[in-house]
Formats: C-alpha cells, sequence, structure tokens
C-alpha cells in the first residue's frame, strides 16, 4: 500500500468511527424508535474509491455527520400538526431541487438497521432520479454512477430537514449514502412503489433507477396512505425473474416466506452494487426497459385472459 493510500484508509476509517458513535447517540436519545430483533443488518459497504473521489467521499461523510449535528437544532418543543399549505409547500420545495417523489409513512422497528434508532415515529420519504444512460452503460469496476449523486442529494436531505426545523418542526434527517433504515421497504410503505426481487424500489416514474433518503420529524399528520397500488409488482416479479438470472455473483437468494419461496434476500458480501458500481440487475429489470403502465396493462390483461 502506497503512503497516500495509507493515510486515506486510516483517515477513513477514523471518519467512519466518528460516524459509527454518532449513528449510536440516536440510542440514547428520549422517545427515540430502536430497532428490534426483526430489524435487518445493514448493508455493508466497501465502495473501492479514487483518489479523485476523495472530496466527494469527504463531503459525503461531513453531509452524514451534519444529520447528526443538526439534531440540536431542533425546536425544544416542536410542533406536531402541519397544515396542507405546509405540506404543499414542502414538495414544491423538494420538488424545485430535484426530489422526483415524495411519501409518508410510519415507523416501524423492523424497517430500521440493528443498532439504529430514528428520532420520531413519522417519516417523509424521498427519491431522486439515477440517469439512465449512466444505469445503461455501466458495469461493475467502472464507476460512472459516482458518488456525485448520493452527495448532491445527501445535502438537499438536510437542506429540507434544516427547512423543517425553520418552520418549527422536529426532523432528523437520513443520508441516502448510510441510511438508518431499508429504504425500499420504507418506500413501499410510503406507497411510492414495490420492493422488487432486485431489492431495488420499482416506481412509475423511473422503474427501479432511483436513490432514497428520508426525514424523520415531528409531524403527526402526515398525508399517509393506506392503500398501496403497486402490490402487483410482487406477482409481476415472481413471473419475471430476471435479476436473480442474470446477476452475475448470485447474489441475490430467493427464501422461504409464508407463501412460498417468493421473497428475496441480497447477500451483501456477494453483491458489487455498493462496492463495484454493478448495476446488472437495475438495468436489466423490464422496468427499466419498458414503461411501468405498460407493463401493468400486458399483465393484468394476460391474467385476465388465462
Ligand atoms: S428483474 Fe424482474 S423479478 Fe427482478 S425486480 Fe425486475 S421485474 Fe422483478
Ligand atoms: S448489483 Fe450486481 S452483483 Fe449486486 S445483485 Fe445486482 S446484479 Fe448482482
Amino acid at each position: 500500500m502506497s503512503f497516500i493510500e495509507n493515510v486515506k484508509s486510516k483517515y477513513t476509517a477514523k471518519r467512519m468511527n466518528n460516524i459509527k458513535q454518532l449513528y449510536m447517540s440516536v440510542n440514547n436519545e428520549r422517545g427515540a424508535i430502536k430497532s428490534n430483533s426483526s430489524s435487518p443488518e445493514i448493508f455493508a459497504v466497501n465502495k473501492k474509491t479514487s483518489l479523485r473521489s476523495l472530496p466527494t467521499m469527504l463531503s459525503i461523510g461531513k453531509n452524514i455527520e451534519y444529520t447528526f449535528k443538526s439534531l440540536k437544532n431542533n425546536p425544544e418543543f416542536p410542533k406536531i400538526t402541519a397544515s396542507n399549505d405546509f405540506i404543499n409547500e414542502f414538495e414544491d420545495r423538494a420538488k424545485s431541487m430535484g426530489i422526483k417523489s415524495i411519501g409518508y409513512t410510519n415507523v416501524i422497528p423492523k424497517v430500521i438497521f440493528q443498532d439504529k434508532a430514528v428520532l420520531y415515529g413519522n417519516v417523509i420519504v424521498l427519491t431522486k432520479e439515477l440517469d439512465k444512460n449512466a444505469v445503461n452503460n455501466e458495469f461493475p469496476g467502472k464507476t460512472a454512477i459516482d458518488l456525485r449523486i448520493y452527495d448532491e442529494f445527501g445535502k438537499k436531505t438536510n437542506e429540507l430537514a434544516d427547512y423543517l426545523r425553520e418552520n418549527g418542526f422536529g426532523a432528523h434527517a437520513s443520508h441516502p449514502a448510510m441510511g438508518l433504515v431499508t429504504y425500499p421497504t420504507l418506500a413501499q410503505h410510503a406507497g411510492l412503489g414495490w420492493r422488487g426481487k432486485n431489492n431495488l424500489l420499482i416506481t412509475p416514474e423511473l422503474g427501479p433507477r432511483q436513490k432514497i433518503s428520508a426525514i424523520f420529524t415531528s409531524i403527526e399528520n402526515l398525508p399517509v396512505k393506506s392503500e398501496n397500488e403497486h402490490e402487483w409488482v410482487a406477482d409481476y416479479c415472481n413471473t419475471c425473474k430476471k435479476c436473480l438470472k442474470k446477476c452475475p455473483e448470485k447474489a441475490i437468494l430467493e427464501i422461504e416466506s409464508h407463501n412460498g419461496p417468493n421473497g428475496t434476500k441480497l447477500v451483501s458480501e456477494l453483491c458489487k452494487g455498493c462496492n463495484e458500481s454493478c448495476t446488472i440487475c437495475m438495468k436489466n429489470c423490464p422496468f427499466n426497459i419498458r414503461e411501468y403502465t405498460v407493463i401493468k396493462s400486458r399483465f393484468k390483461r394476460y391474467h385476465q385472459e388465462q
């Protein structure tokens, strides 16, 4: 290992250790919602980065730290009710910052990663588009889907959390690069789409091509949807399974659920998605190739004809 690589590695380890301490600090906050025995393990990320990516990595680290350090700016007695006008203003602001879709749900412990905690039980879920050309031209070892999207999206998430605070609400942001919760499941609960067999959120707007972040908030009257209209995607996935067949690392495993081998588990040690920019299961997903509405109407028609 070269001298520079050695310094980089030591610095990164020290920074990661600081971040881990900050994560743990939320567990001690009064009223925090903590993981439980059914909570998932956090996805192991060991991204290989070039020296050129170092400034972006540092910025991501700084903004992850800010998600915790900014908690001291929460109002002492945060408001718990937001008007419809405020929710509309928030959504307009988020969309003007490049956020693609916004959903709302309540947090349950089984979406919180093991040993993690969140400050509020109400959550705003945000998505940001991944460039289609970059996804389709990506292959393991290349880094077209580089870290800048995480950095930019993390900053926007923090800005929106600050906006909530400025308006008297409590906020706890969760960075897209190192979240506190399993994002695709959280976004599914928020009605934004459905978690496909590739473990990615599939949405009508972007198929599997988005990153996700979240803001936990004191607002108790968020417009939470009671139904998820995307549930049919689970049945479609059961007839497709393309991502399982295409994954070069066999990192997607089918697992038994109460009604058969319909669920999947991503083996993080094998997956090259986070570590080496693999997008094979994303770019080969039919929802990345065709419009959601076209797939849906064909699938429904096929089943009506059977
Ligand atoms: S490739 Fe097929 S099985 Fe995999 S997530 Fe996409 S639709 Fe579902
Ligand atoms: S990102 Fe690549 S390695 Fe990981 S599950 Fe998808 S296809 Fe497999």
